[in-house]
């Protein structure tokens, strides 16, 4: 039985998944997506050019693996179209080596007017979403209103469907009237499109296992963005922990054997919601330059702030993190000294874990230690032993302070850019993956 692993955030998202995901996917033969939508935004470079994928794991990019998105996802078909297009135009053929859940629920054109009119009416308290028509599509999942892939076979129950849908959806957008029959027809023509890449990913997955082949399972966004877990309501809509992988793709949890989380060396968030270590002045400028912060998705400046180590450590023990992957180090180049994030203080109180109410988080101050930053530029190292003894040293309290050991090092967007370090749990998920990058 090949040996399954997770990857997913353990920050706010846009660690560097893409490039983790793209670097490790040589050794699966399949890329599982379990949650969220094409609200996410993996940016990946191959041989210097540059891929922006939402929807499609990057896995695509590699010829023979198949790509997979969960029920867990939500799916907008044109985005979906636009992809596939996308990628043949840059000579990918998706061809059958893509599966869409049957169960996976479809984001509707006034999925994406509600999610404009919600954040409208929340004023000062928005939540900053990507506008995608995401949350809109979750909430009409759990309200049991969905509408899902394998719904667009059956045309007359769709109608019926859709006209209840869309009727309830103009008493609430009173100015932008929406033909039922427009969404059908539409609907009906995605479906036939859509078919040939339909099926049951559970059952696909089962047999996968048992002929034993790998499974990577994608996580979007990240842990502290999650549903239930995250810093709530600043949230996505999904669970984007660990728990999603099951319940997104209709896998057990006994076929997730590990669980790499990535992380950057430094913290950023998009959007509205806590960020305790947030830099406000130079310094925050300073890494937003160098870590070129601005969302694949949105181009939205991020707010960045030092390593949260609090955040990690709680999503560590959320999601059984085995170990992290540690991104963008070379971004801290040249700083001369590098705060770490170890607790909150609120009051005359230090806490070491995540609190749940926004409340405690909103006063709270990080409690911060400082560590010499390095001269020699970490860029493109390749090599444990090439990085600045300070570099070194700075991993390995990161280690100490987040709970789990860092076995992968990202020194630059390129695939190679990348240390997977020899005596780490990577190097026996992954053998002879630094062959590979050679
Ligand atoms: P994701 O959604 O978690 O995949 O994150 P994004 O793709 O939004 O952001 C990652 C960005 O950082 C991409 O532009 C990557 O090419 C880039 N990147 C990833 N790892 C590194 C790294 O180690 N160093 C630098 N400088 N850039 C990196």
């Amino acid at each position: 039985m090949g040996m399954n692993i997770a990857v997913l955030g353990a920050q706010w998202g846009d660690e560097g998944k893409g490039k983790i995901v793209d670097l490790l996917t040589p050794h699966f033969g399949i890329v599982a997506r379990y949650q969220g939508g094409h609200n996410a935004g993996h940016t990946v470079y191959v041989n210097g050019r540059k891929f922006v994928l939402h929807l499609i794991p990057s896995g695509i990019l590699h010829e023979g693996v198949r790509c997979v998105i969960g029920n867990g996802v939500v799916v907008d078909p044109q985005a979906l179209f636009a992809e596939i297009e996308e990628l043949a135009r840059l000579g990918i053929e998706v061809g059958d080596r893509l599966l869409v859940s049957e169960k996976a629920h479809l984001i509707l054109p006034y999925h994406r007017e509600l999610d404009v009119l919600s954040e409208a009416r929340r004023g000062e308290r928005k939540i900053g979403t990507t506008s995608r028509g995401i949350g809109p599509a979750y909430e009409d999942k759990i309200g049991r209103r969905g509408i899902r892939v394998c719904d667009l076979v059956d045309t007359r129950a769709l109608a019926d469907e859709v006209r209840e849908n869309v009727n309830a959806r103009n008493q609430i957008i009173r100015d932008s009237k929406m033909e039922w029959q427009t969404v059908y027809e539409q609907l009906l023509a995605h479906g036939a499109r859509l078919r040939p890449w339909t099926g049951d990913v559970s059952l696909a997955l089962h047999d996968a296992m048992r002929q034993g082949r790998r499974i990577l399972f994608e996580g979007a966004q990240g842990a502290m963005l999650d549903i239930d877990h995250g810093t709530y309501p600043y949230v996505t809509s999904s669970n984007a922990s660990i728990g999603g992988a099951c319940t997104g793709l209709g896998i057990p949890p006994r076929a997730v054997h590990g669980v790499l989380g990535v992380a950057k060396a430094y913290t950023t968030r998009v959007g509205e919601g806590p960020l305790p270590t947030e830099l406000l002045g130079d310094l925050g400028e300073r890494l937003r330059e160098s870590g070129q912060e601005y969302g694949a998705s949105t181009g939205r400046p991020r707010r960045c702030g030092w390593y949260d180590a609090v955040a990690v450590r709680y999503a560590v023990r959320v999601n059984g993190i085995d170990a992290l992957a540690l991104t963008k180090l070379d971004v801290l180049d040249g700083l001369e000294a590098i705060d770490i994030c170890t607790g909150y203080r609120v009051g005359d109180r230090t806490i070491d874990t995540f609190p749940a109410d926004l409340n405690t988080v909103g006063p709270c101050t990080p409690v911060y230690e400082s560590w010499p930053g390095w001269t020699a530029p970490t860029r493109g190292v390749c090599r444990y032993d090439d990085l600045p003894d300070e570099a070194r040293r700075y991993i390995a309290r990161l280690e100490e302070v987040s709970g789990v050991p860092v076995a992968v090092i990202s020194t630059g967007s390129d695939r190679a850019e990348t240390i997977i370090r020899d005596d780490s749990i990577a190097a026996r998920w992954f053998p002879a993956a630094s062959v590979h990058l050679a």
